[in-house]
């Protein structure tokens, strides 16, 4: 039912855990996709070549820090100079460090705005004027239960997905007369590399499955579900949104 044959999506921080699901399944969909990586060369290339193997759409791996202008500036041309469209953008790139707050460094606070939101900015400000000629697209931005309420030692990390819903909103509200729905996901806890080194403490891991209503912890493609139905025509009046995907452990909707 979703088809995303002839679109072109752009995923940032496909290399692993959640933005890798959401590469896999928009491609799956028939998408044209483009993820970005950091570190991963290897990880990138493999997933590039795998996908290649089942379907005639593109995809491309590039190598590009979120957090520079300078490298989203050049992956944006890359993309357009390829396919002279950017129909998705989902940002998922992020990192999760801890703090507290009057231990931390300047240089852990603005490592996470810089990576987690100044990032959106960046891709925002390179790929709307392209969104706007075309007369639509979809920015669908990955946030965090903890944008929503918050989180003790990692209060960087929350403000940073408190200011991805807020721009969520204001692009929602901006963008929506040219065509560009703009909506957010924000997952719970998710088994991916970003929470491997917590979840080895047993006991922690059981306090957070027992504290969840349906008693598991996802794998990365419960939250590639719903982010490529926010790409899909069956979200088309669905703008601004907040979609919490965490098996209902914070029941903010
Ligand atoms: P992972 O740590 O598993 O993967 C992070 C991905 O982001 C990797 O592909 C990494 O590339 C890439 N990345 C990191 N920094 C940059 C950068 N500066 N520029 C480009 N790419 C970058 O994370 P998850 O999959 O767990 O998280 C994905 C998103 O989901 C994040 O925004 C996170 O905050 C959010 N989230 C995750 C939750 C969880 O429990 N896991 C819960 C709620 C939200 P490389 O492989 O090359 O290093």
């Amino acid at each position: 039912m979703i088809n995303l044959s002839g679109k072109v999506a752009l995923v940032t921080g496909g290399s692993r855990g959640i933005g890798r699901a959401i590469a896999q399944l928009f491609y799956d969909a028939g998408a044209n996709v483009v993820f970005t990586y950091i570190t991963s060369k290897n990880e990138a290339t493999k997933i590039a070549e795998k996908l290649r193997q089942t379907s005639t759409s593109e995809v491309l791996a590039i190598r590009a820090d979120c957090a520079n202008k300078e490298d989203v500036r050049s992956l944006v041309q890359s993309i357009v100079e390829r396919f002279d469209a950017i129909d998705i953008l989902v940002h998922n790139a992020g990192i999760w460090t801890e703090g507290a707050i009057d231990a931390m460094e300047d240089e852990t606070w603005h490592d996470t705005m810089q990576t987690n939101l100044n990032s959106a900015f960046y891709l925002c400000r390179e790929i709307t004027p392209i969104m706007k000629k075309q007369k639509s697209g979809r920015i669908i931005f990955i946030s965090s239960t903890a944008g929503q309420r918050g989180e003790a030692y990692h209060s960087h990390y929350a403000a940073s997905k408190g200011g991805i819903i807020s721009l969520t909103k204001s692009l929602a509200d901006e963008l929506g007369p040219f065509g560009i729905r703009t909506n957010c996901v924000a997952p719970g806890w998710v088994r991916t590399g970003m929470t491997e080194e917590v979840f080895s403490d047993v006991a922690f891991l059981q306090n957070i499955e027992q504290n969840n209503p349906l008693r598991y912890i996802p794998q990365p493609e419960e939250i590639a579900g719903p982010v490529l139905f926010l790409a899909s025509d069956l979200a088309l009046y669905i703008n601004g949104e907040v979609l919490n995907v965490n098996g209902g452990s914070v029941l903010c909707g």
